[in-house]
């Protein structure tokens, strides 16, 4: 009921300079915390950033072509306060 408050389960590292900005893993991510960036890579291409809320599934690591994400999984779940 709280949107004052997101709470992350986990992370993920984006090596944004491999990514080839296909978007796969944009609806692949269950709670949507990924958005691609306005700003482009070594490519010229957009890459996906996190926003708080991610749960640590892996499942843009399961489907990314080009190996971008690394997962980790939190032992203590951070809470994030609502910024507005
Ligand atoms: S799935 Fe991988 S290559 Fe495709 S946009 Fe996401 S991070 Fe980039
Ligand atoms: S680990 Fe899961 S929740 Fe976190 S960004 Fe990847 S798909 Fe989304």
């Amino acid at each position: 009921m709280t949107d004052e408050t997101i709470t992350s389960r986990g992370t993920v590292t984006i090596a944004t300079a491999r990514c080839k900005g296909c978007e796969l893993c944009i609806p692949a991510c269950p709670p949507q915390v990924l958005a691609m960036s306005n700003a482009v890579n070594e490519l010229g291409l957009r890459y996906p950033e996190l926003t708080p809320g991610c749960t640590g599934c892996g499942a843009c690591l399961l489907v990314c072509p080009d190996f971008v994400f690394a997962v980790y999984q939190f032992e203590t779940p951070v809470e994030h306060e609502g910024s507005g």
